[in-house]
């Protein structure tokens, strides 16, 4: 693209896009610098309008799963859109296409699952899980028992209810989040939270116990559900500690509380398992479904709703009426066009068992690269998710000065170097989640592209 194209775009967006997660004023003024325009992309690789290309090591927003420019899933969307661009799924309508995907998640799903609702975003997907906790309970005469446990640093979107279940608490301030009835439990997070001495199996049965603990505090009759990513995300990619899941379900149970599963990251082969639940051996009552359902071909999200729930709603339904819930947008023929193209992908070349074996090689090139480094404190991950963590200090776990920035000066070295890795929230950490067809060959050139861009900075502590 020309100079002079690329200078308007420039003077377009600056004027007037409100872009997330950028610092409006220095963009605004000039500078942060220019938007980086993203042109076009093949496989794992994007290309800006210089010409510049980078490895996604990120796959987008860890959603990019098959890869870019699959022609399958543009060709599958382009027949739908001349067939069918849209139809509303109110009142007991569909399509061909909607009756084909319903049917494969509810038999692909983790879980007795028995219906799916579609949403746009793994957002508003779980603002339908709490309005169905919610409903349930109210057509169980349980008024009562609303209150959603979230963890903290999980994360689950930034609408008003999902942001409030977001724990971290810039998606709050300044925004009047997190609303009343979500409470907080502890993050699944060993390496920070374990106690001295403590083993991984005590720190999740103690996990279990501080959930049991609050759980009693406000009342078991007021608690309608737990949420939770099986896999940890956006707050620092961690996947469970040992014994968690099998510790935490039996407290759930034992207080009649909801199990949400957000596989908003984790669905669809991301963990080396179809679904993060099979992975951890998660029996959820509700399943949150979002970008790896699409592949980000385009928006589709989906709130898979379990037998247990779908019952209550089925014998009330003579009380209450039509279940009143519903997007103008709500199994969009072109997203679910789009999402069965994809899921034909991950059937097809069973990406979950190429996931297993390259996720394999890829955490153990993490571990060999990253973990001895001096300023390496914890290298995790699982299937194609990893994260390092950066602290001053590994014997005693000091943290870094936040000020010196330490892994967004990382994730700018990577860049530097033609490679996408994400300076994560909390920590000073670099997440990793690229698309999941990358090969082992793609992997030794992401791990050794990170490690010239974490030594570069090493040497820049140094003096
Ligand atoms: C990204 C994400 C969401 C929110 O999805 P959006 O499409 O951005 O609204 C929810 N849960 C998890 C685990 C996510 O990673």
């Amino acid at each position: 693209m020309d100079k002079q194209k690329q200078d308007l775009i420039s003077q377009q967006d600056r004027g007037a896009v409100l872009h997330p997660f950028t610092q409006l004023k220095d963009f605004a003024s000039g500078k942060a610098g220019d938007p980086t325009i993203i042109e076009t992309a093949k496989g794992i690789t994007i290309t800006d309008a210089t010409g510049r290309e980078y490895i996604d090591g990120f796959a987008g927003l860890y959603c990019m799963n098959v890869g870019y420019g699959r022609t399958e899933v543009a060709e599958a969307i382009s027949k739908q859109a001349h067939k069918l661009a849209y139809y509303h799924t109110y009142a007991a309508h569909t399509t061909e296409e909607l009756a084909r995907l319903s049917d494969r998640l509810v038999k692909m799903a983790p879980g007795k699952m028995s219906k799916v609702f579609y949403g746009m975003s793994g957002s508003d997907a779980n603002e339908t899980q709490a309005k169905l906790v919610w409903y349930y309970n109210n057509l169980r005469g349980k008024p009562n028992k609303k209150k959603i446990i979230a963890r903290e640093r999980g994360y689950h979107g930034c609408s008003v209810v999902s942001g409030s279940m977001t724990g971290m608490s810039f998606y709050h301030d300044h925004m009047d989040l997190p609303i009343a009835g979500i409470l907080r439990t502890g993050a699944p997070h060993y390496y920070w939270g374990a106690e001295p001495g403590e083993t991984e199996l005590e720190f999740s049965a103690r996990r279990a116990r501080e959930l049991e603990e609050l759980i009693l505090r406000e009342g078991p009759d007021t608690i309608g559900a737990f949420i939770a990513e099986p896999v940890l995300g956006t707050g620092g990619i961690t996947p469970p500690p040992e014994g968690y899941w099998a510790a935490v379900q039996p407290v759930l149970k034992k207080y009649d509380i909801l199990l949400i599963a957000d596989e908003v990251i984790t669905g669809f082969g991301r963990t080396g398992a179809m679904f993060g639940c099979d992975k951890y051996g998660i029996e959820p009552d509700l399943i949150t479904v979002a970008k790896g359902l699409t592949s980000a071909y385009a928006p589709l999200s989906a709130s898979i709703v379990g037998e247990k729930v779908y019952k209550v709603m089925e014998e009330g339904a003579d009380r209450v009426g039509a279940f009143s819930h519903g997007y103008t947008y709500s199994g969009h023929p072109i997203g679910v066009a789009a999402a069965n193209a994809v899921l034909d992908i991950v059937e097809g070349e069973n990406i979950p068992a190429h996931v297993d074996k390259v996720g394999q090689y890829f955490q153990k090139s993490m571990q060999e690269t990253f973990s001895s480094l001096p300023i390496v404190g914890e290298v995790r991950g699982v299937g194609m998710m990893a994260a390092i963590e950066f602290v001053a200090d590994p014997a005693t776990k000091k943290r870094f000065d936040p000020a010196l920035k330490v892994g967004a000066r990382i994730s700018k070295a990577a860049r530097d170097r033609n490679l996408i890795a994400r300076a994560m929230p909390h920590g000073e950490i670099l997440g990793f989640a690229p698309p999941l067809v990358t090969t082992e060959q793609e992997v030794d050139r992401i791990i050794s592209i990170a490690h010239e861009a974490v030594l570069s900075v090493l040497d820049e502590l140094k003096v």
